[in-house]
């Protein structure tokens, strides 16, 4: 149902990955006519889990995607913690994770939210396959953007949800190197075409080490997927060296199912995210009738376990600020950045401090964080981590 006056308002967005998806949906609600382009030739799907949970699970209600997603949940999981050979150290209950998290919470793959937002928004957008934004140039009335296939699209607002590499970002408010700051880390996350060896079904076994994580999930033939990630000193040395050379290095001396899994990568390279992991950091998020979105703008990384439910969250206050401005830009984009600054703030400074439990610096900060585990199992420690997640995503 559209809001407002918006009906000759014209939204370019850049990119169709979760931000530009949920943008695209949103702004048509609010009354706009929207043209979504994405670099990519056909859509993608990708191996790696996201949990969906407070502002994130929320805005996906709002947007009228969780019946879709229903059926893709994959739940709470068992997780074991193993050691480098595989042999468990001790387990945790999907019972007592799925207490902590409540029941406005699911994990999917993020190529299955990114298909439940593609299905909604389809046919009341236009989505323009292997088109990049070329060029943008804006004055009082609107923004010029030309495009890879040549044409200009003239249109009140353009956003860029283009992902941590923004091209949009690029070309209207600098280089990337401006931006980008690198946690120095590098992640890889792959699908499994057979379930992980020596992980139970229904559980992920994961070993934390000084200086990286390795994790392999098995939820079932088609359903399964690995997760790595370590810390590095030079990650674009490492990155060039890409995905099987790079974990060959960094985990090839681990037992258990991960041997397996590096076979599965090294038979099938293209199927694994491979990045260094890093946050975009902006003073500003618009200028004029530019808008950045999504990991673009603000990418919280991985370790925050946040940026798709930001994403979500980001485009849902898009549409209600804009809808609160009718045929004033420039209000709704400055009041939706300054609302959107704190939440952002507060998990960028998480996600930093997450970087530990991933990639502990020492095996004293394993040892340490092996006890917290094992303590959160207890009943009156139980109570108190299910009331500060909750405080978290709430
Ligand atoms: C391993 C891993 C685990 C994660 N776990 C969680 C989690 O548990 N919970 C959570 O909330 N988040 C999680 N995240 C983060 C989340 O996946 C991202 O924050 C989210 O997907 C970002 O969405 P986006 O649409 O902003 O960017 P992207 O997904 O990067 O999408 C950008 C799109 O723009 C396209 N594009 C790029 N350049 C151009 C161009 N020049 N022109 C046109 N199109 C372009 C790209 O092809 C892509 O389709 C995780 C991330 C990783 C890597």
């Amino acid at each position: 149902m559209a809001e407002g006056l918006g009906h000759h308002n014209r939204a370019v967005v850049a990119g169709a990955g979760i931000a530009g998806l949920a943008t695209a949906l949103r702004l048509h609600r609010a009354g706009w006519q929207v043209l979504v382009v994405e670099r990519a030739p056909a859509r993608r799907s990708s191996g790696y889990l996201v949990n969906l949970l407070g502002q994130g699970y929320d805005a996906a209600d709002r947007l009228g995607v969780l019946p879709a997603l229903a059926d893709r949940d994959l739940g709470v999981f068992t997780s074991i913690l193993v050691r480098a050979d595989g042999r468990p150290k001790f387990t945790i209950p999907a019972a007592l994770a799925q207490a902590a998290l409540g029941p406005r919470a699911m994990t999917v793959f993020r190529g299955d939210l990114e298909s439940a937002l593609y299905e909604a928004a389809r046919d009341a957008v236009t989505i323009r396959f292997g088109t990049a934004v070329r060029s943008v140039a804006q004055d009082r009335d609107g923004v010029d953007v030309t495009l890879s296939d040549g044409t200009t699209e003239r249109a009140e607002l353009l956003v860029g949800a283009d992902g941590v590499h923004s091209g949009v970002r690029e070309l209207v408010f600098g280089p990337e190197a401006g931006f980008r700051v690198d946690l120095r880390h590098l992640v890889a996350a792959f699908p499994l075409d057979r379930v992980p060896q020596n992980v139970p079904d229904g559980a992920g076994a994961t070993f934390i080490g000084p200086r990286r994580t390795a994790a392999l999930i098995n939820l079932g033939p088609g359903r399964s997927s690995a997760f790595f990630t370590y810390r590095v000193d030079d990650p674009s040395a490492e990155l060039a060296r890409g995905p099987v050379a790079a974990l060959g290095s960094a985990f090839g001396d681990l037992g258990g199912g991960v041997p397996d899994a590096l076979r599965r990568l090294a038979a099938a390279p293209e199927t694994a995210y491979f990045d260094s992991v890093s946050q975009v950091v902006m003073d500003e998020w618009h200028r004029g009738r530019v808008v950045l979105l999504g990991d673009a703008a603000w990418c919280v990384s991985l370790f925050a376990g946040y940026g798709a439910a930001l994403a979500l969250a980001g485009a849902d206050q898009l549409g209600t600020a804009l809808g609160e401005h009718p045929g004033d830009v420039a209000a709704a984009l400055a009041q939706w950045e300054a609302q959107l600054r704190p939440e952002i703030r507060t998990r960028q400074a998480l996600a930093r401090k997450g970087t530990s439990q991933y990639a502990p610096p020492s095996r004293a900060h394993v040892w340490a964080r092996d006890l917290m585990i094992r303590a959160i199992q207890l009943p009156g420690i139980r109570g108190l981590v299910q009331r500060s997640v909750r405080r978290d995503h709430g």
